[in-house]
């Protein structure tokens, strides 16, 4: 039966392994060419105050559209323009969008908003990452507290000696770093008390389970006793019901993102739900705990 049942599968599999293939090796040819032929743009996720359902940011999210096979997900492009050494001058680009955009929207008198932006180990850990970082605030005039960037433990982990100069010299630039996917990596918590650390963003994996998994509950409010008592905020990802809602707002959990509030949208969208004030809570939500 087993050697039937593999002869199957490799009969059944094996045409789409390779399509998978193929689309993998035309891609990295077509992703050399994407940003200078203007293919990426950003999608903003609103996070929003769980108190009062505000929008209190945004995070910049990339979609690559492709002439022809229409709009393409990080999760497929970012591996590959990681393996290809594209992905610091993408970083980059999306940087300078999203404080374009910021600008505008500053200049537009919209309510004022912080923009997260995810940066990526191969850049954070690149010499010219500082200086790229601070000629973006010039260019556009980015108030830099309003700038969040976005790192995982594991660009920490990669930046050894450079680190703790790379981390003071955006704390002095008045730029605040979230760790991105909180405890999913595995480094030592240390780095939580490096300069310009602001924000530990609780990953979606955590979440999901809440408030029926006991060990997601449990795990989920000793990160937001750690970040409280160092002094940082959370920010729970990946918030798809009321009950995860009502969960994190009765831990003390400040701000959130999800399905639950938007998918990541245009910016014309997100103008939209700005200015659908004075309505402080548009997402209708139930934002007293249920008692019990
Ligand atoms: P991330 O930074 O952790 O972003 C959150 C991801 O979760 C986004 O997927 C978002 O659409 C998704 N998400 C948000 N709310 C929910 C929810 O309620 N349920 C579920 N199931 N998912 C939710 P996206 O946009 O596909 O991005 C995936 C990852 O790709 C990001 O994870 C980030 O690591 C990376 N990425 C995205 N844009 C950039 C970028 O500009 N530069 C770099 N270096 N990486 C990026
Ligand atoms: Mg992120
Ligand atoms: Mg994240
Ligand atoms: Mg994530």
């Amino acid at each position: 039966v087993a050697k039937s049942e593999e002869r199957n599968a490799a009969r059944l599999y094996s045409p789409m392994m390779q399509a998978a293939a193929r689309r993998r090796l035309a891609l990295a040819t077509e992703l050399r060419r994407a940003l200078a032929k203007d293919e990426f743009r950003l999608v903003y996720q609103p996070s929003v105050e769980l108190r009062s359902g505000r929008i209190v940011a945004v995070e910049a999210l990339l979609r690559w559209h492709h002439p022809e096979r229409g709009e393409i997900l990080p999760g497929e492009f970012i591996p590959l323009a990681e393996r290809l050494g594209l992905i610091r001058h993408i970083d980059e680009w999306v940087l300078d969008a999203a404080c374009a955009q910021m600008r505008r929207w500053i200049d537009a008198g919209l309510p004022p908003l912080r923009v997260a932006v995810n940066v990526s180990a191969s850049w954070f850990g690149h010499p010219g990452f500082i200086a790229g970082v601070r000629e973006r605030i010039a260019t556009w005039r980015m108030p830099s507290d309003r700038l969040l960037l976005e790192i995982t433990e594991g660009a920490i982990l990669q930046l050894g000696d450079d680190l703790q100069r790379t981390m003071r010299a955006l704390h002095e630039m008045g730029v605040g770093v979230a760790i991105d996917d909180f405890g999913t990596g595995y480094s030592s918590l240390s780095y939580l008390k490096l300069p310009a650390i602001a924000c530990l963003k609780i990953d979606q994996s955590f979440v999901a389970g809440l408030p029926d998994s006991a060990n997601d509950a449990a795990i989920v409010e000793a990160m937001l006793a750690l970040s409280g008592n160092l002094g940082l905020y959370a920010i729970a990802e990946g918030i798809e019901n009321e009950a995860q809602h009502a969960f994190l707002l009765r831990a003390g959990c400040a701000e959130g993102q999800g399905y639950l509030y938007s998918r990541p949208v245009s910016v014309a969208e997100v103008e939209r739900m700005l200015r659908r004030r004075p309505d402080p809570n548009p997402f209708r939500l139930h934002l007293v705990p249920p008692a019990g």
